[in-house]
């Protein structure tokens, strides 16, 4: 590819060859069995699950080093707890949001009135039993932060990590020495996570090439109005409410903000996972929009956890979509719950595939309605998946910049300064 082409912008276009050639297996190659096997189950899918597991890896140590080098960076406890309250609150409040604009709406366009329940549509699904809401609380303190480690678990390494950084201040000298090998250590993982992207144009082919092969945009047709309504609060939340956003609380131009969030947003498209996505978010925020680190290590991964305005919002359509299809009329007290639910649901759910339809069925059992109407929108569910996750990424940055706004540490010749995507680039190149 040409050098001047910039990796976003590589990116971009694999991303466009892959959903073109995946939707020409789908249309035209479907019955062909060495298409299948070969390209679809073989190359696209080694190479482009492959790749998540290569993003996945960096996460951990990523969190890790990064946090103990913000809260160290920080150098004041107080300062930390106000952050995070700041972070937090606007995280709910984001969240709030975003199914409240998902309700009003569907509400207004009723999508499900009037369709035609078909059966060939209801695709298995069997619920996993939901935890209860306390063990959401409780379970952000890890009994053992090796297997929190070991099985990834956000919030919980995030509470390890932050109460490990502050031992760390409180003991002067010794906690100084250590923060210094993180500072390094932290720097090595950068490095790792820019070599990592080299593949990155190879590696979101075959993610797009694999989904739209398997997938199809013909799935769309027989659930278009709930898919219509759904995009189009996306759509509103992300370029209407967080641009407001953005302008009234960081007083910043949200325009350079959308174009600098791309490269976070297509990954978060092409993984579908908020947390296999947060390397690049942190880089984004770090090093497009100027944000301070100190402030990013502890949003960014935070609000992967906590934070899905996009799965919000399904949520908020999907209660409206099925309660027409089974012709159940939804009480006022039912709405708020569906509105408390999906707030409460986001927070101790990881960000990772598919996880908004398990919390869509926690939302159901709380407000009676029929699970099994999961089914009838599984078959659309993995595409918009991919374009929520993209908004729930764009909503961590956005409350990021808003904080550290709020904060002062955020480098506004950075933010407003030029696009540089290709930092993303290992030096020297
Ligand atoms: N895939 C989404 C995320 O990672 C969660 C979901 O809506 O399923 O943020």
């Amino acid at each position: 590819m040409n050098k001047n082409t910039t990796i976003t912008q590589q990116i971009l276009i694999a991303m466009a060859i892959g959903l073109i050639i995946g939707s020409l297996i789908n249309t035209f190659a479907d019955a062909n069995e060495w298409i299948k096997s070969f390209i679809v189950q073989g190359i696209f899918h080694v190479i482009g699950s492959g790749f998540v597991n290569a993003l996945k890896m960096l996460v951990v140590p990523l969190v890790t080093f990064s946090l103990i080098c913000g809260v160290c960076g920080m150098g004041d406890i107080a300062l930390l707890g106000r952050v995070g309250f700041k972070a937090f609150g606007l995280y709910l409040m984001t969240t709030g949001l975003a199914v409240s604009l998902a309700l009003i709406m569907a509400i207004l366009i009723n999508p499900g009135q009037g369709f035609q329940q078909n059966t060939a549509l209801l695709s298995e699904f069997t619920p996993k039993p939901s935890p209860p809401l306390t063990d959401v609380f409780i379970n952000i303190i890890p009994s053992n932060p090796i297997q929190a480690f070991a099985e990834g678990n956000m919030l919980q390494i995030i509470f390890f990590v932050i109460l490990f950084s502050i031992a760390m201040l409180m003991t002067g000298e010794i906690g100084k020495q250590l923060a210094k090998g993180a500072e390094k250590l932290n720097e090595v993982m950068m490095q790792v996570v820019m070599l990592i992207m080299r593949f990155a144009p190879i590696g979101v082919f075959c993610l797009m090439g694999k989904t739209f092969a398997e997938q199809g945009i013909g799935l769309i047709i027989p659930m278009i109005g709930y898919f219509v309504v759904v995009v189009s609060c996306l759509l509103i939340h992300s370029l209407g409410i967080y641009s407001a956003l953005l302008l009234l609380f960081a007083r910043v131009n949200p325009l350079i903000f959308f174009k600098k969030m791309r490269s976070a947003q297509i990954f978060a498209f092409s993984t579908a996972s908020s947390n296999a996505t947060i390397p690049v978010t942190l880089k984004t925020v770090e090093q497009q929009l100027g944000v301070n680190r100190s402030t990013a290590a502890f949003t960014v991964p935070l609000g992967a956890t906590v934070n899905m305005d996009g799965t919000a919002i399904m949520q908020g359509v999907a209660t409206v979509f099925i309660a027409n299809v089974y012709g159940i009329d939804l009480s006022l007290v039912q709405y708020l719950t569906i509105i408390a639910m999906s707030i409460l649901a986001s927070i101790g759910t990881a960000g990772v595939p598919g996880v908004g339809l398990i919390m869509l069925a926690m939302v159901f059992n709380q407000v009676g309605l029929p699970v099994e109407g999961i089914g009838l929108i599984l078959g659309v569910d993995r595409l918009l998946d991919m374009v929520r996750t993209a908004v729930n990424v764009t909503g961590d940055a956005t409350v990021t910049v808003i904080v550290a706004r709020g904060e002062d540490e955020i480098d506004l010749s950075i933010y407003n300064g030029a696009d540089t995507p290709e930092s993303t680039l290992p030096k020297g190149n």
